[in-house]
């Protein structure tokens, strides 16, 4: 227990007490935002976020960091832009250098079926005040000069979608500083404390039992990511989720070749080049359910495939590290913000393989659904009873398997 912070850390290290207004289960971004924007939009700070391993250490730090906001329907740019926006400002809000790069997102199409459909989404980006632009093959050329975009590979480059406003940042910085404003403002920050249950009683949440007692909670909110369906069974609810393993690589230290995002869904390969220096690539989802943070190698395989064929520049270069997170999926590809069946106990979740970029919108629209009893205006369309209603947001178009 560090009940003060020491100069060497960024928070403290408190035990849990026997109660708190809202706990937040999961120390990922999702948690640590929804902290700190309750404690700091509205005053709630006796308030803890309860990590069963150590802060971002599931799908935080293990994603390719890819931050957009060119989503098809328009309650998707509603939440991805506001999103975006607080990005913009992040680093100097949360005094701490994020790496934020708006260096530009291009996501290439392949096939007529792909052209079609990116520029309808260039110009529903435009209508809803999202940066996006259309680029043919040579603009892209010129936009990226190292992407083979010859006419005789098995997926020709025919063209491609620009956000120059999209980027990367880096992600465990922003956990970390998240968490240290969070503590600041006086959240506890609880590792080490896995949630197995939860006190029901009169369809109402009261509080949590954890690997290191039970805790009383006015309020307790999900926000645990690849692991919420199993939580929310614990509470009696079945979630339309399902949890698969998503892996991501990164190669040795390169000078700098790549200075954007480039992504392609019909190959299934997504790359850029970290501060660092090392490519950062991710694949599709590997397509079994698992809760292992590991995937299967022939996905890697494909995805090397598909990236050498985009980038024959890259052909000698050694990969260094590989790993999965495990991603929750919803049926329409977007997150369900909100209320459940259980009075008081909130969800944030479904956020599959995009949810990185989403980190500060989301934790403030969950932050003002919990702090206000009422979703959102923002929240409000991602309600766990669009499942029931038929009044889904389908984004397979613009998330996919992709950021
Ligand atoms: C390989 C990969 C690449 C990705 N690339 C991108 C990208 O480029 N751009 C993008 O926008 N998104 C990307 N994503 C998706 C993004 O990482 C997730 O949508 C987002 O991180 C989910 O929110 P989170 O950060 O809160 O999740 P997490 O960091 O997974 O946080 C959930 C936390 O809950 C904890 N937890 C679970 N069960 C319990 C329990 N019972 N008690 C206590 N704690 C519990 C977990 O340990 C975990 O720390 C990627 C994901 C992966 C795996």
């Amino acid at each position: 227990m560090r009940d003060t912070v020491h100069p060497e850390f960024l928070w403290r290290d408190p035990d849990p007490k026997p109660a708190y207004d809202v706990v937040i289960v999961g120390g990922g971004g999702h948690g640590l935002a929804t902290a700190y924007y309750l404690a700091k939009n509205h005053g709630i700070t006796n308030v803890a976020v309860l990590e069963k391993g150590w802060l971002a250490g599931g799908n935080m730090a293990r994603n390719t960091t890819i931050i957009r906001s060119n989503y098809l329907w328009d309650e998707s740019a509603g939440i991805y832009e506001h999103s975006l926006k607080l990005w913009e400002g992040l680093s100097a809000e949360l005094e701490y250098d994020l790496h934020f790069s708006q260096r530009g997102v291009l996501n290439l199409a392949h096939t007529l079926a792909d052209v079609r459909e990116g520029m309808r989404r260039v110009n529903a980006n435009r209508l809803n005040g999202v940066d996006a632009e259309w680029l043919d093959a040579d603009e892209v050329k010129k936009f990226c000069p190292i992407i083979n975009t010859s006419p005789d590979v098995r997926y020709p480059v025919l063209g491609g979608t620009l956000q120059r406003r999209g980027g990367i940042a880096k992600h465990d910085h922003v956990a970390w500083a998240f968490a240290r404003k969070a503590d600041e403002l006086g959240v506890d920050l609880i590792q080490n404390c896995e949630v197995t249950g939860f006190d029901i009683a009169g369809g109402k949440v009261r509080g949590v039992h954890t690997s290191r007692g039970r805790i009383a909670a006015g309020r307790v909110a999900l926000a645990a990511a690849g692991h919420t369906s199993v939580l929310a069974a614990r509470a009696g609810i079945r979630l339309p989720l399902q949890s698969h393993p998503l892996q991501a690589l990164v190669s040795e230290l390169l000078e700098p070749v790549l200075d954007c995002v480039v992504m392609s869904n019909a190959v299934h390969v997504y790359v850029s080049q970290a501060h660092k220096g090392e490519l950062v690539m991710g694949a599709g989802i590997d397509h079994y359910n698992s809760y292992g943070q590991r995937g299967s190698f022939h996905i890697i395989e494909g995805q090397m495939g598909a990236a050498l064929e985009l980038f024959p520049i890259f052909e000698r270069v050694r990969v260094l590290r590989t790993w999965a997170g495990i991603v929750d999926v919803s049926p329409d590809a977007s997150p369900i913000i909100g209320r459940t069946p259980v009075e008081n106990l909130y969800i944030n979740a479904g956020w599959g393989t995009g949810g990185f970029k989403a980190t500060p919108g989301s934790g403030w629209v969950y932050a003002d659904t919990i702090a206000n009893e009422r979703p959102h205006p923002l929240a409000e369309p991602f309600a766990l009873e669009r499942f029931t209603t038929g009044a889904l947001i389908d984004e397979h178009g613009a998330a996919a398997v992709a950021h």
